[in-house]
């Protein structure tokens, strides 16, 4: 990095021969170098110093991460199903939010934990209560699309106080759910931001 800086733009074999190293040898780390953005090359120029920190690459590759990246697959019940049915499906099929849809498979609401379990709290009769009663309803759920930075849907996350949000793509009659964000895929993006 220090003799790119100093006296680049300077070819693989130029910084090998200073180093006493075969170009060959070097290949690796300039390889290193360059995908981590901290150097560029230009074919028969050689190599430069891009003068990026490693602070700002970390932004610009968080630019570059999609929902559709990390999305896993949405958990959905029907609006007439009972609360105790979604009980049932939240422990079945392992997922903290339940997204409820119409007859025609459009999103209608939200369930999260705690909306069952503060259905769960008075004596009512779980299973003839059907979940439309209880969800927190269009038009006040927060969405997104496939093709949003992850970071923003991790800033609208904080900023609700919500644990997951629906994926969706819009169609002529509202939205299909196609998937699901929740904080265990921003921390699992997180990681691997770490680990690149
Ligand atoms: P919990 O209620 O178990 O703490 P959340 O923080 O995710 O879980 O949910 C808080 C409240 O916000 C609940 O009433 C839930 O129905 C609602 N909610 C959850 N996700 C969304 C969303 N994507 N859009 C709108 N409301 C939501």
């Amino acid at each position: 990095m220090q003799i790119v800086k100093e006296s680049g733009p300077i070819t693989g074999e130029h910084i090998a021969e200073q180093l006493n190293l075969t170009r060959a040898t070097l290949r690796p780390d300039l390889a290193i170098l360059t995908m981590a953005g901290f150097l560029d090359a230009r074919p028969r120029v050689g190599y430069f110093y891009t003068g990026k920190s490693g602070t700002q690459l970390l932004t610009e590759n968080l630019q570059k991460i999609y929902v559709k990246e990390y999305q896993s697959i949405p958990v959905v019940v029907n609006e007439n199903v009972s609360v105790y049915d979604a009980i049932c499906t939240m422990f079945l099929e392992d997922v903290g939010t339940l997204f409820v849809v119409d007859k025609g498979s459009h999103l209608v609401g939200v369930l999260s934990r705690k909306d069952l379990l503060r259905a769960s709290i008075g004596k009512q009769e779980l299973t003839t209560i059907p979940v439309h009663i209880i969800m927190t309803r269009m038009p006040n759920i927060t969405m997104c699309e496939r093709e949003d930075l992850l970071i923003d849907v991790a800033k609208k996350l904080i900023e609700k106080q919500i644990d997951a949000l629906p994926v969706v793509k819009k169609t002529d009659h509202g939205f299909e759910v196609i998937g699901r964000i929740t904080k265990t895929n921003i921390t699992r993006a997180f990681v691997a931001l770490g680990e690149e």
